[in-house]
């Protein structure tokens, strides 16, 4: 029996586009700037990687990708389709080092992968990415609840660590919110790095967890908690379902 993973779609990335396409648009190609559904043409030429369209209506570039899990990704489509499927094939699920091995990608890629696949898969979060040229996007952590098993003391470590991270925009705010094993700088940053475009302006308190994120996004900047600047930051602790205590005690 030949193996699934052959499929035209796992091994090659103009047969992993038409698949994709296939599954978002099923009626023909639409634009995602201009919603025009009959001036998109596939572009061609070999200089041209597979899946570019351009929209005749607004003369901008896409690809089917744009909105989905699959946005702004260096790694190949057809890999993210081999990904998701084993993630999906296998009964107990699949870690990130599991991944990196059998995809052979290094265990960063796989991590960003599994984390963006898992959390469109359990709906907890919108598939798309965060941020983009001209936004600004609020990071911070909340402490809620207790730990199993932890003794409650003064402080937060006996609590359940939340990272939330917000957008706001025209038509409203987006938070995503998800719990996190700590809030060191190796657990945050692979988040942030997953769910932000990198043209994203960066917010966040002073914590020194986030000391270097201008290096991974085009700009950040902190609020001052203890000026009362603190406020800027504070919003999004009400947009949570109201449950979030804010780590500071604000
Ligand atoms: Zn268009």
């Amino acid at each position: 029996m030949a193996s699934v993973l052959n499929a035209p779609y796992f091994q090659d990335e103009a047969a992993a586009y038409a698949k994709l396409e296939s599954i978002v648009w099923p009626h023909g190609p639409v634009c995602p700037h201009c919603k025009s559904t009959d001036r998109m043409k596939l572009m061609g030429g070999n200089a041209t990687r597979p899946g570019l369209y351009k929209c005749y209506a607004c003369r901008k570039q896409s690809r089917v990708t744009v909105g989905t899990v699959f946005e702004s990704s260096h790694i190949k489509l057809h890999v993210w389709l081999q990904a998701a499927f084993l993630m999906c094939s296998s009964k107990k699920g699949i870690s990130s080092n599991q991944l990196a091995r059998v995809l052979g990608l290094t265990v960063k890629s796989a991590w960003f992968m599994s984390h963006r696949l898992r959390e469109a898969m359990t709906g907890g979060i919108m598939p798309d990415v965060f941020g983009g040229e001209g936004s600004v996007v609020e990071i911070d952590e909340a402490f809620i609840g207790r730990k199993e098993g932890a003794e409650v003391k003064r402080g937060y470590r006996h609590k359940n660590a939340v990272l939330s991270l917000v957008e706001r925009r025209p038509e409203g705010a987006r938070v995503i919110s998800f719990h996190v094993d700590g809030t060191s700088p190796a657990t945050l940053l692979p988040i942030n790095r997953a769910h932000f475009a990198k043209a994203t302006f960066v917010m966040t308190d002073e914590a020194p967890q986030y000391s270097r994120l201008d290096t991974h996004f085009v700009g950040h900047d902190c609020t001052t908690h203890n000026t009362g600047e603190y406020v800027r930051g504070k919003v999004h602790t009400n947009t949570v379902e109201g449950t979030i205590a804010c780590s500071n005690g604000a």
